[in-house]
């Protein structure tokens, strides 16, 4: 019998990061010299206290079924941060633990919204919240936001693209692709907006511990006790701890929301890890030392890559504050070839500069931002600095 998708899985795009990495890794196993700049992980080791947590909780037996929403030592532990680092007040029932940020998102999109519901989103933005919205049969309706105002919206364009049937809000700051951290005047609009229209916020904080240059971030629920009743905040364990590999999230919502994602997650994933679980313990509740040391070196990172970047032709960029991503514009770059082949397009320049260049980086279309490419610094710095030397020999020899 021959496999007809459903209608929802056939317009299903793969995700392009996740796609460009297992490349990367293929063209490695075959002996070509490629740096990948196109993965969104940290390159650390996780900290030893928390492998060490881990180790201990395999030793005890600690490998059965947990409750499904996550043990209550984690979830105590994640309300205790969140009150210590944004005064927000949460108790066991406002939180669930998933595998990962990307199935918290998952799974609150699919709580929310009904087919033919709307969400705001702005762009540019990570490229999973479009596939999960049309995977809920919901529709995208985009919000721009331009390099000039440091890819930050206009809280007006909210106001012009609701109609009645905008249910929800997105929002990722630190944001991937863009690395902005947004302030909290548009924050105070949104949640007004949001307030006025009767609408959800999910917010996606996975980069709130990695902010730079003094920047500090806000989370739209402590805008306002409003704003924190209809929020829904997802964070994780993935880029603060370098734990990408464990797949541990976390959402703090309202108790009927948890309850219903509770319901959910019951019959798509029973539980997450449970070894994984006593390891984030550790992390949220052990020493934050490596965190700080890794934030340095991302600060460090970021700082190279901007320099070099700078001094690169056809290319400009807004710098980003936070996150480990840049997202370069290179407009003037489309029109122009490479040694007699032209690009037309972002995934043009993406495949070029990987076959020719040797640098894989993501092609802006599937992040909303076309005419750009996006890339990660979360690699080591004599790496990055031999990237961006092939980055820049491919634009020199571009006509
Ligand atoms: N949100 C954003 C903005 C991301 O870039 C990612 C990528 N990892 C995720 C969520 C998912 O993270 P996790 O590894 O926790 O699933
Ligand atoms: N979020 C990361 C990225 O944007 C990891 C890959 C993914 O899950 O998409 O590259």
């Amino acid at each position: 019998m021959e496999f007809v998708a459903s209608q929802i899985s056939e317009n299903i795009q793969p995700s392009a990061t996740l796609k460009l990495n297992a490349l990367v890794q293929e063209m490695r196993s075959q002996g070509q010299d490629v740096i990948g700049l196109s993965a969104g992980e940290p390159d650390f080791d996780t900290p030893t206290h928390i492998k060490d947590a881990a180790i201990k909780a395999l030793n005890e037996g600690k490998t059965h079924y947990t409750p499904v929403g996550g043990i209550g030592e984690l979830k105590q532990a994640i309300c205790k941060t969140l009150l210590r680092d944004k005064n927000l007040c949460y108790q066991n029932k406002n939180i669930l633990v998933s595998m990962g940020a990307k199935q918290a998102l998952y799974e609150a999109l699919h709580v929310i919204l009904d087919p033919g519901d709307e969400v705001l989103l702005p762009m540019p933005c990570w490229l999973s919240y479009q596939e999960m919205i049309g995977m809920c049969g919901a529709l995208v309706v985009p919000i721009p936001s331009k390099a000039e105002n440091a890819f930050m919206p206009d809280i007006k364009d909210f106001y012009d693209r609701c109609t009645n049937k905008t249910k929800l809000i997105i929002i990722n700051s630190p944001n991937n692709p863009t690395g902005a951290v947004w302030n909290r005047e548009l924050l105070n609009g949104i949640a007004e907006f949001a307030k006025e229209k009767g609408l959800y916020i999910i917010s996606d904080e996975i980069y709130e511990k990695l902010v730079y240059d003094g920047f500090n971030h806000v989370s739209i629920a402590q805008i306002s006790e409003d704003a924190q009743k209809r929020s829904i905040v997802i964070s994780g364990f993935s880029k603060a701890y370098a734990m990408t590999g464990w797949r541990l999230g976390y959402i703090a919502a309202d108790e009927k929301i948890i309850s219903a994602i509770n319901a959910y997650q019951s019959h798509a994933a029973g539980c997450t890890n449970s070894v994984a679980q006593y390891a984030a313990v550790a992390a949220l509740e052990g020493t934050q030392q490596p965190l700080g040391e890794m934030l340095k070196i991302f600060n460090k990172r970021r700082d190279i890559v901007v320099n070099l970047l700078e001094k690169m032709p056809y290319i400009s960029f807004v710098r980003p504050h936070g996150a480990f991503y840049v997202l370069i514009d290179i407009s003037k770059c489309i029109g122009k070839s490479y040694k007699g082949t032209p690009i037309h397009s972002d995934e043009d320049f993406a495949y070029l500069l990987l076959t020719h260049g040797r640098v894989s980086v993501v092609p802006g279309k599937p992040f909303g931002a076309p005419n750009n490419i996006r890339i990660s610094y979360a690699t080591k710095e004599d790496t990055i600095t031999e990237a961006m030397q092939r980055l820049k020999s491919f634009l020199e020899t571009l006509d």
